[in-house]
């Protein structure tokens, strides 16, 4: 073809474009479609599709698309440009003066979309998608150009790679398909699914075509005779109407075969006629119910399988009358009587409100474009209208956004949400070591508020330093907020404990009774079980919070030991076997002050751990005895001041060390266990055990070489979180 018959042909088509708009809009702008389409072809010239021919064959198939579903003269022009911004050097600028803002915003729209893949893995997130690209497009016929782009696309997949056609197939049965159902345009629906199914299941397809047209005769006759039949009635009646036959799609089929598990034969409401009711408004209405009702005269209803979609249309506003008939073969015969306007708006969906009222104000936008928010958050169709109505309603207060994670997952946030409910979506431990965050890889301030479309990624640190506080004023989702106020309260709770078992270590001293044997004892899991507490934690976080005047434990103590007579067992009672006795001090990871290479000791009665604080004491030609600082037998040797030195703990010590850890649990089978398996969980290595079982009360003493203090607070914590254990604690000398 020389330049100049590819010129006239391009002009032929796009007046055949123009004329299929004028068809249904009389005032269309001419000169603006063929602005647009010359635009469109000088950005795009010497492109070519993979099909080899040229490439502005595709935006002239999608704006035809569009005119088929009646759509304005922006939409079509926009379909025309939509993808100039892309893959041509064009500008948005450029557009908006060219061609206004209305246009551009349409074909910034599309390109955004375009910009993202749904690589959809599970039916959840493709929903997810669904809702982003409503919430993206913020105007719907971005949506509508982005369905004919689709659709055109599907029609010319044979050109692609395998593994691209199977991709961009699944992602049209998974996102879009299920898109234009929502949006009510059921001819986009079904091509697309049709195509699809093609593209995935070839063979599959196949046989159903075979099959129906195999068929297809014997139907066709059928579907004949009863038209004829109806027809004369109808008209006897008085009620205009067209009859016609009606194609199943293929997919369709495929689908009931596949989900309900029916074989072809039985899915029996291939033939289907439908009856179109000329007349409009409540006259239509009339006739449309005149109309079934010489249907239900004529042939028997089949129980169960009228449907009345006038009074009661579906979600996606679908009105209709479904009915199944055993018609004049003696075999089911489907169906369908609506007006004229409602067999438009059942093919046309969301375009066919679009094109008629024009000079709509923003206002009837917004409201259209809730509507059609509602439809996507829809998933079942036939629910209960209350149901139905809450959904609505929660949807016009509460704006969503969507946001990928750097594997391409889609996140659902509320409008205003930070980096940080980002964060605690992902995960809670992710949310409590946030320090930064980059979103579509630049770094963001941590109030930065995500936009639809965002890929976000956060940037954390190891060491848990936690939530700030601040972040309660910034973030918008309740799970952020509810994940900063637990890691709060959690350490709030640890003061209050601590607090709590100091204020009974003064009562108990108070009344000098030996408050370190009491600790761990017996008698006093007793009067904390008496008081109705399971757990010791609780019933410390009690006391700290004032909640148990202290002094009436005491009282419930004395009064225990008066009648046990005053038997409190000595708390540790099994000798743990020593791993280490004495060893050079770099090797224990301890520094003496002024002094290298030194024999050092873990002194055995309050075997200290990294992060204690510590003395050294200078025993006779045994080295250097290292002490916990709070411990009671430096007190006593205080006699001797000039033989203690200085001591401290060195950084990275990486060797075990010894502590003594009590476990007081009420009896339970499993529990050693249990005890055991959290040891080996945190890393602790049990050298030796003891136990006794007391009152229903297992007491077991374990030595168990830990790393350090922190290693050794969290073992605690989660022993004292085992089932049935009432305390877990780092047994103290007497
Ligand atoms: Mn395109």
């Amino acid at each position: 073809m020389s330049v100049l018959d590819a010129k006239r042909h391009h002009e032929d088509l796009v007046e055949e474009l123009i004329a299929e708009v004028e068809s249904y809009n009389p005032d269309v702008d001419k000169d603006l479609l063929r602005r647009a389409f010359e635009f469109a072809e000088r950005a795009h010239a010497g492109q070519t599709r993979r099909s080899g021919e040229e490439f502005i064959h595709h935006p002239l198939g999608v704006a035809r698309v569009c005119a088929e579903l009646h759509l304005d003269e922006q939409t079509i022009a926009a379909g025309l440009l939509h993808d100039v911004v892309e893959d041509t050097g064009a500008d948005l600028d450029e557009l908006r003066s060219e061609f206004g803002g209305d246009i551009a915003v349409l074909v910034e729209g599309v390109t955004k979309l375009t910009r993202i893949s749904f690589q959809s893995r599970e039916q959840a997130e493709a929903e997810n998608y669904r809702k982003m690209i409503v919430a993206m497009a913020q105007d719907v016929r971005v949506i509508l150009i982005k369905l004919a782009d689709r659709l055109h696309n599907m029609r010319t997949i044979e050109y692609l790679g395998k593994q691209k056609q199977a991709q961009k197939a699944r992602e049209t049965l998974e996102v879009y398909a299920p898109l234009a159902h929502r949006l009510g345009i059921h001819a986009l629906k079904w091509e697309l699914e049709d195509l699809a199914f093609q593209t995935l299941h070839p063979r599959k397809y196949a046989e159903i075509k075979a099959m129906v047209a195999d068929q297809r005769a014997d139907r066709e006759a059928q579907a004949d005779k009863a038209a004829e039949i109806l027809g004369l009635e109808l008209h006897k009646a008085d009620v205009p109407a067209e009859i016609t036959g009606r194609a199943k799609h293929l997919y369709s089929i495929y689908d009931k075969m596949a989900k309900r598990g029916r074989e072809f034969n039985e899915i029996y409401d291939l033939t289907a006629l439908r009856v179109i009711c000329e007349r409009s408004g409540d006259e239509g209405t009339r006739d449309c119910y005149a109309a079934l009702g010489l249907v239900h005269s004529l042939w028997k209803p089949m129980p169960g399988r009228f449907k009345d979609f006038i009074a009661m249309p579906k979600l996606n506003r679908y009105r209709s009358l479904h009915t199944t008939v055993i018609g004049p073969e003696g075999k089911p015969l489907e169906i369908q009587v609506r007006t004229r306007d409602m067999h438009e708006e059942a093919e046309l969906g969301v375009a066919a409100h679009w094109l008629y009222k024009r000079g709509r104000s923003s206002k009837a936008d917004d409201e259209w474009l809730t509507w059609v928010k509602s439809l996507m958050d829809w998933q079942a169709e036939e629910q209960d209208p209350g149901e139905y109505m809450r959904s609505l309603r929660t949807d016009l207060f509460s704006d969503e956004v969507y946001v990928f994670t750097p594997k391409g997952e889609v996140k659902v946030l509320p409008s205003g949400a930070t980096p940080i409910d980002f964060a605690y979506a992902v995960h809670t431990d992710v949310g409590h070591r946030t320090v930064g965050a980059k979103v579509n890889s630049r770094i963001v301030p941590l109030h930065y508020r995500l936009k639809s479309g965002d890929f976000v990624e956060i940037l954390t640190t190891k060491s848990g330093r936690g939530p700030s506080r601040d972040w309660l004023a910034v973030v918008k989702s309740s799970r952020a907020r509810n994940k900063i106020r637990q890691w709060y309260q959690r350490e709030t709770r640890g003061e209050t404990e601590a607090k709590g078992r100091e204020l009974l270590d003064q009562a108990l001293k108070a009344q000098k009774l030996p408050y370190r044997k009491l600790q761990g004892s017996s008698v006093l899991a007793q009067v904390i079980r008496d008081t109705g507490f399971r757990k010791a934690e609780d019933f410390y976080v009690a006391l700290g919070a004032g909640k148990l005047p202290p002094a009436q434990i005491v009282n419930k103590v004395i009064q225990r030991l008066k009648t046990d007579e005053g038997v409190v067992e000595p708390v540790v009672t099994s000798k743990p076997r020593r791993a280490k006795t004495a060893v050079s001090s770099d090797r224990l990871g301890i520094s003496v002050t002024g002094v290298d290479d030194v024999l050092v000791r873990l002194a055995k009665c309050c075997t200290p751990v990294p992060g204690d604080g510590i003395v050294g004491y200078i025993s006779m030609g045994r080295g250097i005895t290292v002490h916990r600082a709070d411990c009671p037998n430096v007190r006593a040797l205080q006699r001797n001041p000039e033989r203690f030195t200085d001591v401290e703990w060195e950084g990275g010590a990486s060797a075990g060390f010894l502590v003594q850890i009590a476990v007081d649990a009420w009896d339970r089978a499993r529990l050693l266990e249990d005890v055991a398996r959290t040891f080996a969980e945190h890393g602790a290595n049990i050298v030796s055990y003891g136990g006794v079982v007391e009152d229903g009360m297992a007491r077991n003493w374990y030595t168990a070489e830990v790393g350090d203090v922190k290693d050794l607070r969290s073992l605690l914590t989660a022993l004292r979180n085992l089932e049935a254990v009432f305390d877990a604690y780092r047994v103290t000398p007497s």
